[in-house]
């Protein structure tokens, strides 16, 4: 990611993923089809499989940098916390949508003090990394809240989705040539588009999406769901003079603080129902 970042300024990331996954899929004809969870039409270009086989090959080699200076679940008492949690909030995912019960679904704790990040790709391969825990000093259940969110985008489909608007708008112009030695050498076509898409930020509607679904998902999971603001309470305030990573890849949409408040309400009944009860959990790597 961090890498990735370097080697591509965002305003190219969009063309470059174009370019890529123009090069690395046979693209479908044109055409929308219905958000899994929420209903709405979605363009899709890029189907769901499609972006999750190109997520699974791109998220190794997104890792693989950190991976070699042991930087992956470096912290085993963080990894052990972060894989709970997930466990649980994955297992109402399921709910939501079955056919996920046979995702590989993944998590990685990245040691990387500075950066306040996570993200998720196609297929629920996930990553957090040590600082957006440390710096934000996260409870559980606002760290609820992140994965929450992140499992949202990922139920949703936003990758391919993104994937596929990037695609659109830009291949009127794909007449930009990535030259060798700007590229990942490890990542050609879909896979590098997939993890191109992860720079790029979401919209207001799929953020909107991802605060709702995950949400409601963590309350289920037995997951406070006032943590929700709290935990976009301190996204802002430590973005005072720096701006989280975290926070240009997912957008604030303007009423965030008052519909999470709002929201909070609505699921309150969800997560006391849940404290009251044992909560199960969905096997996660
Ligand atoms: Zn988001």
């Amino acid at each position: 990611m961090n890498a990735l970042s370097r080697l591509f300024p965002r305003r190219w990331a969009a063309l470059a993923l174009t370019l890529l996954i123009g090069a690395g899929l046979a693209v479908a004809l044109p055409g929308c089809t219905t958000n899994p969870v929420t209903g709405r039409s979605q363009l899709m270009l890029v189907s769901e499989n499609q972006a999750i086989d190109a997520s699974r090959t791109a998220y190794v080699e997104m890792l693989a940098p950190a991976r070699e200076e042991g930087r992956v679940d470096a912290d085993p008492e963080m990894t052990a916390r972060v894989q709970r949690i997930t466990e649980r909030v994955v297992a109402q995912a399921v709910k939501y949508r079955p056919e996920t019960a046979d995702w590989e679904w993944e998590i990685r704790v990245i040691e990387a003090p500075d950066t306040v990040n996570a993200f998720a790709m196609a297929g629920g391969k996930m990553a957090i990394y040590s600082g957006i825990i440390e710096q934000l000093e996260l409870t559980d259940d606002e760290l609820a809240q992140i994965i929450g969110h992140e499992i949202a985008h990922a139920l949703s489909a936003h990758t391919a989705e993104k994937m596929s608007v990037a695609l659109a708008s830009n291949l009127a112009v794909a007449g930009y040539a990535m030259t060798g030695d700007r590229s990942p050498v490890a990542l050609t076509g879909a896979a590098l588009g997939a993890a191109l898409a992860v720079q790029l930020p979401h919209s207001r509607r799929m953020e909107a999406e991802a605060d709702r679904i995950g949400i409601e998902l963590a309350a289920r999971a037995g997951y406070d769901p006032d943590a929700a603001a709290s935990l976009w309470r301190k996204m802002a305030e430590q973005a005072n003079g720096r701006h989280p990573v975290f926070l240009s890849t997912h957008p604030a949409p303007e009423s965030r603080q008052r519909d999470l408040t709002r929201m909070a309400d609505e699921f309150r009944p969800l997560y006391e129902q849940a404290r009251g009860s044992s909560v199960p959990t969905h096997p996660v790597n």
